[in-house]
């Protein structure tokens, strides 16, 4: 094989790339053989890049940047909010080690109190009996804190999601 060369390769080139011709870079195009193959060839790479791009179907550059610019939002509404996370896992663990404690710690008054609970059903079965009024207050106290205990841990999982 046998390459001609040209001295003028390089800016026929740049021209053929960028599409600005001068005068004397045209004309010699025009009639060195070697500069017009140039100015094919690349004219040719351009339009198939071009046809290889539709092809590929690319996404819109500006909801690429749409994107980029949400995903980088919501990251840092996420920093943001962080140690608020924090925190509520923090109080979570503590408000459960504190009702565990006291669940223990006051577990002999408790016993007793379901003890009472005991007897106040045995008596509600048997007629002519008259129900205990602190009885009745546990009992109200302790539905009313297991509704509450229900109702946060909706609202926690709410506000994860
Ligand atoms: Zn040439």
């Amino acid at each position: 094989m046998n390459f001609s060369h040209c001295t003028k390769e390089q800016a026929v080139e740049q021209a053929a790339r960028s599409g600005r011709w001068d005068d004397d870079l045209r004309a010699h195009a025009a009639a060195c053989s070697v500069c017009a193959d140039i100015a094919l060839v690349v004219r040719f790479m351009q339009l198939d890049g071009e046809l290889a791009r539709r092809e590929a179907g690319l996404p819109d550059p500006g909801r690429i940047w749409w994107k980029a610019h949400l995903r980088e939002k919501q990251m840092a509404a996420e920093r943001a909010v962080r140690p608020i996370a924090v925190c509520q896992r923090v109080a979570c663990l503590w408000g459960t080690l504190t009702a565990t404690s006291i669940l223990v710690w006051e577990w002999p008054r408790l016993s007793s109190r379901l003890d009472g609970l005991k007897l106040l059903l045995h008596q509600a079965a048997s007629p002519g009996s008259r129900p205990q009024t602190d009885l009745f207050a546990f009992i109200g106290g302790s539905l009313f804190l297991f509704l509450f205990s229900i109702l946060i841990t909706l609202y926690a999982s709410w506000a994860e999601e």
